[in-house]
């Protein structure tokens, strides 16, 4: 600090003078500068420089202030100087190419390195790592090739831009030539920051094996060797291996960093060991750093427990520790898998105010957000200010618009996508080819298909097939989705031969819908779904002998049916409804409610649809189990509380019985409601007595 005042003192002392001071005063106030790290001095000083026209005998001092305001990313001061020399080195050149590298000024970087009169080896270091850092690894790597035709021989710095340009191009064979050439060439030595990248490399090539070899040659390993290796198993699928590495990292008393301990949180979730992480994530010491904070969010909502997600994001901002894009983001993929629109809606705010809300991630998530939540002129509204798109966000909305019924928006949206420079991805077609399922247009459903192999040569994965079986299947061609399953390039796995079922029980088909059904049942013996819609197919034919017998299947292989439930938000709280729920405070008035609501929509035609009620007993029974379905009373609870004008939105965690869906319509038409229920499949989008999803879902 005091060597700071007493330099600015000394500036201000030869400024006030206003003349010319000798050579030698000048370069050793630029060295104080340069050694302050002071770049407002120094320009007050080169301003000083310039009024007294001040010429030096050769580069030293400009070169000096030329690397200063590099170092300070000061641009303009930078180009002002460099335009001004009398004469340039290669220091000067060089200077310039650091400044347009510490900006990211890829252009200029390149520019500047082509019109350079003389280069050296810092030329060539600072260009490769510049065009590598700005996501050039491609070229990067050219002027590393450049550099060997030219004679300069690489230098530590030049072997770790180059791979790390080969590990962001995952290019196993030039990252080889470069290993060979740092072995022939005696450059491996010790230093751990080449060790490093190579282990790197091989690891981002997918070359796990290798990388571990090399980890355990390597004479001196730091941290980020310990953590590469880590992420290298991670990455390649072995969270297992992560975590026993991690653990020899502790026995051997090393001190793991935030980005060791992440790396760990991630291998934790991804083996299912929540209480491991959270035990880890609870023996930090310290401040815990973003990074950390953010992988609980991630993990906690990839499990499944979003609740708890948002608990530790809550935790983070009263730990003071900022959220970034990244956190944002993940927070708003929790809510959206809750479809909790007001939390949501929240968090929208929150990445307005930290400004991330033009973010890639952040947008896709908001849009996807916004779509669970059935709001879709929203979620448009979110995509159409986007400044960039990338494939994610224009996936984000097509499916959404498929989501939510809206087919032709989501194929016409996609044909804008096909029509700008984007390429289209796997998940693209999927959402494509779930429109044309819900539209029900076969032929464009086979001609999107078709296109996906034969012009975007993407290979189409079994849930693309799924989808077509379904397409096909409900078109009555369940021949064709026979062959289709046969023609299949994998073995077909549950996806496929549950599709199958729900189209043969559609069509009562049950000779191909008992095949599909018993493959279920060798797959996963305990799932209940395929039990329950085998059993549904043989009551809808009055086969009460069969349905007895899939019935005592399953309570001697003792399979549970997944709870039903529904649940809708109200001022910022969860409420969740079971089927004849007894638990909720204003149960008596839900119920009277509900009777009044059934009876007026009776007078109206409605007739409760029993079809599907499994077992065979008498009418009165069948209707009083469907009447209090989850669904139904959410419905009604939600008519009791919110406003008119106001959309009811309800969501399930299975699908919606034919009968509920029928009651939705009903009341739609009857009270004038705008109601949005999301069940386990899709979003159904009641008005005026017609569902969006056009009865088949
Ligand atoms: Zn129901
Ligand atoms: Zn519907």
């Amino acid at each position: 600090m005091r060597a700071r005042s007493s330099l600015r003192q000394s500036i201000d002392a030869i400024c006030s003078l206003g003349q010319l001071a000798p050579e030698s005063t000048y370069t050793s106030l630029v060295l104080n500068c340069v050694r302050a790290n002071d770049v407002e001095q120094a320009s007050r000083l080169h301003a000083h420089m310039e009024s007294c026209s001040f010429q030096p005998s050769d580069t030293y001092i400009h070169n000096r202030l030329l690397h200063l305001y590099a170092k300070s990313a000061e641009a303009k001061e930078a180009r002002r100087l460099f335009d001004k020399m009398p004469s340039r080195d290669v220091f000067s050149w060089n200077a310039m190419l650091s400044l347009f590298a510490k900006c990211g000024d890829h252009d200029d970087l390149w520019a500047t390195f082509n019109v350079m009169p003389f280069r050296d080896s810092i030329s060539y270091n600072t260009v490769i790592a510049g065009l590598t850092d700005s996501g050039f690894p491609k070229k990067g790597l050219d002027v590393f090739a450049l550099m060997l035709e030219h004679g300069y021989g690489p230098t530590d710095h030049t072997y770790v831009s180059a791979l790390r340009s080969c590990s962001m191009l995952s290019c196993l064979t030039q990252g080889k030539q470069i290993h060979g050439r740092m072995v022939l060439s005696g450059s491996l030595g010790t230093n751990a920051f080449l060790w490093n990248a190579l282990i790197n490399m091989y690891a981002k090539c997918g070359e796990t094996g290798n990388a571990r070899w090399l980890f355990d040659k390597a004479p001196v390993k730091n941290v980020v060797s310990w953590n590469s290796m880590i992420s290298a198993y991670l990455e390649g699928g072995l969270p297992e291996m992560s975590i026993e590495l991690f653990n020899e990292m502790k026995l051997r008393c090393l001190t793991p960093d935030q980005v060791t301990t992440s790396n760990a949180l991630n291998a934790y979730f991804e083996t299912r060991r929540v209480n491991e992480a959270r035990n880890l994530f609870c023996d930090i010491k310290g401040k815990k750093d973003k990074i950390c904070w953010t992988t609980m969010i991630v993990g906690y909502s990839q499990s499944g427990m979003e609740e708890d997600a948002l608990l530790v994001f809550h935790q983070m901002l009263l730990d003071d520790t900022r959220p970034d894009s990244f956190t944002i983001s993940a927070v708003i993929s929790a809510c959206a898998k809750m479809a909790s629109l007001h939390r949501g809606q929240g968090l929208h705010s929150k990445a307005i105010l930290i400004g991330v809300n033009d973010n890639l991630l952040v947008s896709s998530a908001l849009i996807d957000l916004y779509c669970k939540c059935g709001i879709i002129p929203d979620a448009r509204l979110v995509f159409d200010s986007m400044p960039f798109r990338n494939v994610v966000s224009w996936n984000a909305m097509i499916r959404g618009y498929a989501q939510n019924g809206q087919n032709q928006k989501a194929l016409s949206l996609y044909e804008n996508m096909a029509q700008s420079k984007l390429k289209p991805d796997s998940w693209t077609f999927l959402a494509v080819l779930s429109s044309c399922l819900h539209a029900n247009l076969i032929e464009e459903g086979q001609k999107y298909f078709d296109s996906m192999r034969g012009k975007h040569g993407i290979v189409p994965t079994l849930d693309h097939y799924s989808c077509m079986i379904h397409l096909l299947g409900r078109s009555g061609k369940l021949d064709k989705a026979l062959d289709l399953i046969e023609e299949m390039p994998y073995e077909p796995n549950s996806l496929i031969w549950s599709s199958l079922l729900s189209v043969c029980s559609m069509k009562g088909d049950i000779e191909h819908g008992e095949i599909a059904a018993r493959k279920l049942f060798e797959m996963d013996p305990l799932e209940a779904g395929p039990y329950i819609m085998l059993s549904n197919m043989y009551a809808a034919h009055s086969r009460w002998d069969d349905v007895a017998s899939v019935r005592s299947l399953m309570s001697s292989r003792n399979v549970k049916k997944f709870a039903a439930y529904s649940w809708m938000e109200l001022d910022n709280k969860v409420h969740k409804f079971v089927s004849e729920d007894q638990a909720h405070p204003e149960r008596e008035e839900i119920y009277m409610k509900l009777h009044g609501l059934i009876r007026k929509l009776q007078e109206e035609g409605y007739a409760p649809n029993t079809g599907t009620v499994l077992h065979n007993v008498g009418e009165a029974e069948k209707l009083s189990s469907i009447c209090y379905h989850s669904e139904k009373l959410a419905l009604v609870y939600s008519l009791m509380k919110l406003p008119s004008e106001v959309p009811i939105r309800i969501l399930k965690n299975i699908r919606v019985c034919a009968d509920c869906h029928l009651f939705m319509k009903y009341t739609s038409n009857s009270l004038g409601r705008y109601i949005i229920l999301r069940d386990a499949t899709r979003y159904h989008h009641f008005i005026g007595g017609e569902c969006s999803c056009k009865d088949f879902w």
